[in-house]
């Protein structure tokens, strides 16, 4: 359901919705590669982007007619587009003293008129905007204007279901599947680029127990928690997923093992000392196991990485639970 209205000039809020989407850096999905080739065919346009601006920059997740994949968020159009509920319209910027002078517009792709609808996210965040662009000056028709806002709307649409499927349905983590995509993402960018990334595996201890002194419908209630809880004391990069039963994984880019492992012992530690009230009333605490691997050459593949951090999990396990390894 849409809010009855768009939240304006929280830029920290509106971050963290962006973020929430966990879309930033993804491949290409035909879903919004196929919203830009209508809107550049229906508006006859040469350009057309799906932007969403980040905290410095402007990434686009489909584009035609652009080089780049980002721009600095300084001399980004979209980024004014976010700042009203309107569509934002340029018919000529070289005749507007905010573009006059833009390197969009002075070089490529040169920017000459530009529209674009505000994307809205379901909590009411303009997380960015798609825009139709042309390298001559132009105005937007009403009837052009009116089919990029339904197209907006379409992206909005995706954006939503996108996040759905991508999600467990009890925790709301990333599922297995959108985790090891994420995983893959940072393998890349470790070979590419020798960025740092650890994994965290993270097994409840005694759930089986949980289950059976207070049933299943209880358990969920833990699982529930504990995702809260991580959710909570992550920080707004990390990738939380549910691998599926009670084990748990954590993304941490640009972070060494060492430092994963100051990570993992609050998480663990705020664990212990929480008490969770279970629907029955009851109130119960229980603790986690946690393994650590920090990316190597030799990783290529999500399992790979998966399967390491697993090893350092059970030597946690054999070493009496409630407690952190790192994968030697
Ligand atoms: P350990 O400390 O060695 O990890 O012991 P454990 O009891 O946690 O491990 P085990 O793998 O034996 O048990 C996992 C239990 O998790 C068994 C299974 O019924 C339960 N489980 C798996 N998925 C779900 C779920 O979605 N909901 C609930 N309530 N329980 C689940
Ligand atoms: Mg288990
Ligand atoms: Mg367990």
């Amino acid at each position: 359901m849409k809010p009855i209205r768009t939240v304006l000039g929280d830029e920290p809020g509106r971050i963290a919705a962006l973020h929430r989407l966990d879309i930033l850096d993804t491949e290409a999905e035909s879903a919004f590669e196929d919203v830009v080739a209508l809107v550049r065919a229906a508006l006859h346009v040469p350009i057309a982007a799906v932007s969403l601006i980040d905290a410095d920059r402007q990434w686009f997740k489909a584009r035609v007619g652009l080089d780049v994949s980002e721009t600095p968020r300084s001399v980004s159009f979209c980024s004014h587009a976010i700042e009203d509920t309107e569509p934002f319209l340029i018919a000529d910027a070289l005749e507007d003293v905010r573009f006059a002078n833009n390197a969009l517009v002075n070089g490529p792709p040169n920017v000459r008129s530009y529209a674009g609808i505000p994307i809205r996210t379901a909590e009411g965040y303009n997380v960015g905007a798609l825009c139709a662009i042309d390298h001559r000056p132009r105005q937007f028709t009403p009837t052009e204007v009116a089919m990029l806002c339904n197209l907006a709307r379409i992206v909005e649409k995706e954006l939503e279901l996108r996040r759905i499927a991508d999600r467990d349905a009890l925790t709301g983590c990333l599922t297995r599947r959108a985790f090891a995509e994420r995983a893959v993402v940072e393998i890349d960018r470790f070979h590419r680029y020798g960025r740092p990334c650890s994994l965290v595996m993270a097994d409840i201890d005694h759930f089986k127990a949980v289950n059976d002194t207070h049933g299943h419908i209880a358990g969920d209630c833990v699982l529930r928690e504990v995702a809260q809880l991580v959710m909570q004391l992550k920080r707004d990069g990390d990738v939380l997923g549910r691998l599926g039963g009670e084990e748990f994984a954590v993304l941490l880019p640009e972070t060494s093992a060492g430092a994963a492992r100051a990570a993992v012992d609050r998480f663990r530690r705020t664990l212990e000392q929480h008490t969770m009230t279970l629907p029955g009333g009851e109130r119960l605490r229980v603790t986690a196991s946690f393994g650590i691997a920090e990316l190597i050459g030799g990783i290529t593949m999500p399992d790979e990485w998966l399967a390491a951090a697993d090893q350092a999990m059970y030597a946690a396990k054999r070493g009496g639970r409630n407690r952190c390894e790192i994968c030697a």
